[in-house]
């Protein structure tokens, strides 16, 4: 049996804060984790409640409860030991039992909160550190990034540089290189320039030499050529001396004539002297023959001498052009060496400048190696600071990781304390009755004729009957009726819904849940169930069910549940089932015509062995989201309006059934669940008399009387415990049948009108709902459900 509770899922914290019995547990008390067995108030408890008076109120004056495991389950394993009919003492220990259990719920309420509050806790710690994780990495990658950008662009910059550096040093070289061949060149062409320098210098030497030596011949020449002039002018002299001496030799030859004549005449005169004159003559010719001759070699000797002059003169013009020659070659020379100095003083800059800027690269890769080197610098430092950042990471993560040890284990806690919960609420729920009855008497309308008469409803106020009394006076005679729950007419949608919503929390743990309205028309059923959607006070106890069921499995869904939910809305009008989601609704033809059982749709109701029910060509939709259930219900509401104007108030006249089915599955626990929420709104349960039906209406009337009569044999025949439960005397009774037997918990209100017109009406539904009060088919049933049960669960 304690098994059976294990795979249901927790349930909402909201949920969580409603007490069952009605009893608000205001006042929480510290308490601990279950199961750590350090725990004793039980004993405590027992002694309190066995002096405390039966008065539920007085479980708030307890003081500290504290509750061990087996305790616990010693509580819930407690059944009454009076005797089968001893029910006054059978009830006290019911009640005490049933005090004890809420104590206990309370206490486990509270141990949950702790655990919730701890979860969130630990929640906020853990995103904080998730956060903070994240930032972290999110910074050190940044930081990472960074650096890593900054080292890159380092390193492209230094292999530019290097690259630009080899470039260069490579075009230095090669300029070097270029400038070297130059000079090598230059030297080399200096060096013949030199060489041919010193040669011309010594051809200039020589002919220097020669220079002067010609020049030397040329004044010897000239000497000579002055002599030669000299001796020239001296024969000119000696020729003209001798001229003069022939002059005179010849005046002397005209005075010997002339003498001759005087001596001739002498001669005649001194023929005798003649002779030797003749003798003079003689001689003096012999004189100037030999002068002749003496003046012809002369002559002959100054043309041989200016012949020589000539000579030498022509010799000593070729010397000057030579000379001319070899000067012109001097300057050409010289004006060469000069051009070869200028091209290697310009070298001489060139290499200079070279030099200049290799040294200037040199002091720029020296500043490069130097950034290079604060950039390592820098990001050693970078990745010193990575480091430390990692094992801040690391030390977060460790962190983490215990948190997250921590989480697992407060939620392990949590799901323990959870199935311990369900089970708890579970056996509250049954020791309740698992079927249970409320009744709800709505307000007088404008509409109802006994607004001037006396009121025919009471509730009596003593502490047994408040809240749960009712009395009706009928001609004067009081029928007093107890249910598990009275709401007068000034209960709230809000009130009433609050009442129920631990049932629609066992939905969505996995039972299955049905929930009556039943009453004569008029008396407040489908506002109780549907309610007037347009007002958000007045919506009935579908709308808030549903959005009930979605807040909780969007809390459990933080839990690792997974839900599926799938809604289909039916009528059932003379015994036929009517869809009220179908997309082509069923027209009025189709309505009278299914009527006769000649309907296409046959609606055919299947069991099958998981307990689950299947209406064939049902319009079944898996819904989402509390809008679409909404628009489905408007739609359920249109479709039924739809039949109210068409057939004659059928809204009235027919059993309306909304099924929510709800299958979960937690992924991580790797539980499942499946229950079912059926909510019905009965057709009007007036006696045939009253309706005062005819022909089709009588049919109607028949037909409700018939399934209502076959609900309440139903339920009756499961109260009894009979082999045989006449599920199939009605297609209602047929189509809940698997959420009305077994562990299924099943609510009933009885909706009361005040009309005074309607006491008749009241008195029976509230005797035929006192009757279905009686029955305990919730306790006995636990022993024998467990099959059933079982086999639920194992199918999810
Ligand atoms: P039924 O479905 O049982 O035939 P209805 O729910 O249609 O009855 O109620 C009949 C009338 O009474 C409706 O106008 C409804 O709004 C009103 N009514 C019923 N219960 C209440 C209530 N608790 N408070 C206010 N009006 C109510
Ligand atoms: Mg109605």
């Amino acid at each position: 049996m304690s098994s059976r509770n294990q795979n249901r899922p927790p349930r909402s914290p909201n949920a969580r804060k409603e007490d069952h019995g009605g009893i608000p547990f205001d006042k929480r008390r510290k308490l601990e984790t279950p199961g750590t067995g350090r725990r004793q108030a039980f004993s405590t408890v027992n002694k309190q409640d066995s002096t405390s008076n039966s008065d539920v109120g007085s479980i708030e004056e307890c003081g500290k409860v504290e509750f061990t495991k087996d305790e616990v389950l010693a509580l819930l394993n407690e059944r009454p030991k009076a005797g089968k009919f001893d029910h006054k003492a059978k009830i006290e220990q019911m009640t005490d039992i049933i005090k004890r259990l809420k104590l206990c719920v309370k206490w486990f309420q509270q141990v949950d909160e702790t655990h919730v509050q701890e979860k969130e806790n630990l929640k906020v710690s853990l995103e904080s550190a998730e956060q903070k994780y994240n930032y972290r990495e999110l910074e050190t990658r940044t930081k990472e990034e960074e650096l890593n950008a900054i080292i890159s662009m380092l390193k492209e910059n230094a292999v530019s540089l290097h690259e630009k550096l080899a470039k260069e040093e490579s075009c230095k070289q090669a300029r070097l290189f270029d400038a070297i061949e130059n000079h090598r060149k230059e030297t080399e062409s200096r060096v013949a320039a030199e060489k041919a320098q010193a040669s011309l210098g010594e051809e200039l030497e020589r002919v220097k030499e020669e220079k002067t030596t010609a020049k030397h011949k040329v004044a010897s020449l000239e000497d000579m050529y002055k002599r030669l002039q000299e001796y020239n002018t001296s024969l000119q002299q000696y020729n003209s001396k001798l001229q003069t001496d022939l002059e005179t030799v010849r005046a002397e030859h005209t005075r010997a004539e002339k003498d001759k004549s005087s001596i001739l005449e002498n001669l005649t005169t001194l023929r005798g002297h003649s002779r030797s004159l003749q003798d003079q003559l003689a001689s003096s010719r012999v004189l100037q023959d030999d002068a002749k001759k003496q003046k012809d070699s002369l002559v002959t000797e100054v043309t041989n001498l200016r012949s020589e002059l000539q000579l030498v003169r022509a010799d000593r013009d070729r010397q000057v052009v030579q000379s001319e020659k070899l000067a012109e070659e001097i300057a050409k020379y010289k004006e060469n060496v000069g051009k070869s100095s200028q091209e290697l003083h310009i070298l001489i800059a060139r290499s200079g400048s070279l030099e200049e800027t290799c040294s200037l690269q040199k002091e720029r890769i020296n500043m490069l190696e130097q950034q290079l080197a604060i950039a390592n610098e820098k990001q050693k430092m970078a990745d010193a600071s990575v480091s430390l950042t990692r094992t801040e990471f690391e030390e977060q993560k460790h962190l983490l990781c215990e948190l997250n040890a921590r989480l697992a284990d407060m939620e392990h806690q949590l799901c323990e304390g959870e199935l311990l919960r369900k089970k708890l609420h579970n056996t509250i729920l049954e020791l309740k009755g698992n079927i249970r009855v409320f009744c709800r008497v709505r307000p007088l309308l404008p509409d109802d004729g006994g607004r001037h008469e006396a009121t025919v409803i009471a509730y009596p106020t003593s502490t047994e009957a408040c809240g749960r009394g009712v009395d009706l006076v009928q001609s004067g005679n009081k029928h007093p009726f107890t249910f598990d729950k009275v709401f007068n007419h000034e209960a709230s949608q809000e009130e009433v819904f609050f009442e129920i919503s631990q049932l629609v929390q066992s939905a969505l743990d996995g039972y299955k849940v049905c929930i009556f309205a039943y009453g004569q028309t008029g008396s407040g059923k489908t506002y109780t169930m549907m309610g007037r959607p347009e007002a958000p006070e007045q919506k009935g106890l579908i709308p808030r069910s549903l959005e009930q069921i979605f807040q909780a499995s969007q809390t459990l869904g933080a839990q690792g549940w997974k839900y599926k939910m799938q809604v289909s809305m039916l009528e059932i009008y003379n015994e036929t089932i009517r869809d009220l989601l179908s997309s082509n609704r069923t027209t009025t033809m189709e309505l009278v015509r299914a009527d006769s059982g000649t309907s296409g749709k046959q609606y055919a109701i299947t069991h099958d062995v998981n307990g689950n029910t299947h209406v064939s060509d049902l319009t079944v939709f898996d819904v989402g989201s509390i809008g679409k259930i909404s628009s489905l219900l408007q739609q359920a509401a249109q479709s039924r309006s739809v039949g109210k104007t068409q057939m004659n108030e059928q809204s009235s006249r027919s059993h309306f059934v909304f099924t929510l089915r709800i299958s979960g599955v937690n992924e991580s626990t790797e539980q499942q669940v499946q229950g079912v929420l059926n909510l019905i709104d009965l057709a009007g349960s007036e006696r045939l008399s009253k309706s005062g039906a005819t022909g089709e209406r009588l049919k109607e009337t028949q037909a409700i009387n018939k399934s209502l009569s076959a609900l309440s044999d139903v339920i009756f025949a499961l109260a009894k415990k009979e082999d045989h439960v006449p599920f199939r005397n009605s297609k209602l009774t047929y189509l809940l049948q698997p959420c009305l037997g077994g562990d299924s918990k099943t609510l009933m209100f009885v909706n009361i009108s005040p009309d005074p017109s309607s006491t008749g009406e009241s008195l029976c539904s509230l005797r035929f709902a006192a009757r279905v009060n009686a029955c305990e088919i919730g306790v006995p049933r636990r022993q024998t459900s467990t099959k059933l049960l079982d086999s639920r669960l194992s199918y999810g």
